[in-house]
C-alpha cells in the first residue's frame, strides 16, 4: 500500500500495554493507566488482522508493547503468524528481561529478529532508567545470540542527564558481541515531562562524541534493514552504530513504511499523530474481512506526510498502549 510515494508494508503490533519495567520516558513510576482491566485483542483477533494486512501486501510484522513477553501466548502467536501466506518477517521488540528463557522457543516458532532495549550497562543507571535488573537483560541478549536469530539489535534512548556516560560502554559492549546498537532521540510519547532541555540529547551530539574516540564510516542505508536509522561503522572499535533522529532529522518520515496496531485494537497510521481507527469493534461484530480491509485502507489514506513531534505534540495515551 502506498502513502506519499512510500510503500507501507510493515505492521507493528502491540500485544499488551502491560510491562514489568518502568522506564522514565515510557511508563514512569506512579503511572496510573493500568488501573482499568485491559481488553486486549485475543491471539485469534491479532492473527485475523495479520491475515488481512498480509493480504493487503504487508510483509513485515513486529510484536511489541508494553513488554510483549509478559503475555504468555507470544510463542503461539508467532508460530501461527509464521504460517500465514505473505508474512515474510516476524520481529520482536523487548526489554530483554524475559528473553533468557524465551529466546530459543521464539526462534523455533519462527521469530526472525529481535530488538532489545538497553539504555545503560551500569546496574544503578539501568535501574534509574527502567526500575529493572540489567543482568536479566544481558542474559537475555546472550540467549538471543545463542538462539541464532537473523539479527539482534540493541536500542538505547538518549537522556543527557541520565545515561550520557553510558554511551561509550554501550558501544564497547555492542562491538564485543557484534550487535548493532541504535541511539534513539527522546520523543514525547507518554508524557512531555521527560522532554526537557536537560534530558534531550540530539543524535548529532552523540556522533560528535563518538567521532572524538573513533572514525565513523557511513554504511549503506539498506544493509541493516529498512528502518529509520542511519548506520555507521566505527573503524577501530568495530561497532556498528545507528542513529534515530526522530526529532532532529527533518527527513525522518520520508521512508516511513509502517502502521501500528494498538493493544486495544486501534489501527494507528503514525506514532506522532493522534489519528486512530477502531478495528476491535469490527473484529468482534462481523466475520466479514472486507469491513476490516476497508478500515485498514482508510487508515493508510489518513497516514500523514510527517509526525507532529516538532509542533508541541501532546501525547493522548501511553507508548505502551500504542506499541513502540
Ligand atoms: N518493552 C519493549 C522495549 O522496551 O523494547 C517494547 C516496547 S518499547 C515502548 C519500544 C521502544 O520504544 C523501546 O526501544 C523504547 O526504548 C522506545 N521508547 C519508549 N518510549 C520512548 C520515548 N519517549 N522516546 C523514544 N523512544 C521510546
Ligand atoms: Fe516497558 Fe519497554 Fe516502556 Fe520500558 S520502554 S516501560 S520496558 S514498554
Amino acid at each position: 500500500m502506498n502513502s506519499y510515494g512510500r510503500i507501507v508494508d510493515y505492521l507493528r503490533i502491540s500485544v499488551t500495554d502491560r510491562c514489568n519495567e518502568r522506564c522514565l520516558y515510557c511508563m514512569p513510576e506512579g503511572y496510573h493507566g493500568w488501573e482499568n482491566k485491559p481488553d486486549h485483542l485475543t491471539a485469534a483477533e491479532i492473527l485475523r488482522v495479520v491475515r488481512v494486512t498480509a493480504g493487503l501486501g504487508f510483509r513485515k510484522f513486529r510484536l511489541t508493547g508494553g513488554e510483549p513477553l509478559v503475555r504468555r501466548d507470544v510463542p503461539e502467536i508467532v508460530r501461527a503468524m509464521a504460517r500465514i501466506p505473505g508474512v515474510e518477517t516476524i520481529a520482536l521488540s523487548t526489554n530483554g528481561t524475559k528473553l533468557a528463557a524465551l529466546a530459543q522457543p521464539l526462534r523455533a516458532a519462527g521469530l526472525r529478529t529481535v530488538n532489545v532495549s538497553l539504555d545503560a550497562l551500569d546496574p544503578h543507571i539501568y535501574k534509574t532508567v527502567s526500575g529493572g535488573d540489567v543482568n536479566l537483560v544481558i542474559a537475555g541478549i546472550r540467549a538471543a545470540v545463542a538462539a541464532g536469530f537473523e539479527s539482534v539489535k540493541l536500542n538505547c534512548v538518549l537522556m543527557r542527564g541520565v545515561n550520557k556516560p553510558e554511551i561509550w560502554p554501550l558501544v564497547l559492549f555492542a562491538a564485543e558481541h557484534g550487535l548493532p546498537l541504535r541511539f534513539i532521540e527522546l520523543m514525547p510519547l507518554t508524557s512531555t515531562d521527560v522532554l526537557t532541555e536537560k534530558n534531550f540529547l540530539p543524535v548529532a551530539e552523540v556522533m560528535e562524541l563518538l567521532a572524538q574516540k573513533d572514525e565513523l564510516i557511513a554504511q549503506p542505508d539498506r544493509r541493516l534493514g529498512h528502518g529509520p536509522a542511519k548506520y555507521y561503522l566505527l573503524k577501530n572499535t568495530g561497532a556498528t552504530v545507528g542513529f534515530i533522529g526522530a526529532l532532529t532529522n527533518p527527513h525522518f518520515c520520508d521512508t516511513c513504511n509502517k502502521m501500528r496496531l494498538t493493544a486495544d485494537g486501534k489501527i494507528r497510521p503514525c506514532l506522532g499523530n493522534h489519528v486512530e481507527l477502531d478495528l476491535r469493534t469490527t473484529l468482534r461484530k462481523t466475520d466479514d474481512d472486507d469491513a476490516l480491509r476497508e478500515l485498514l485502507v482508510t487508515a493508510l489514506r489518513l497516514k500523514p506526510f510527517e509526525h507532529q513531534f516538532r509542533e508541541n505534540y501532546t501525547p493522548c495515551r501511553p507508548m505502551t498502549a500504542i506499541g513502540g
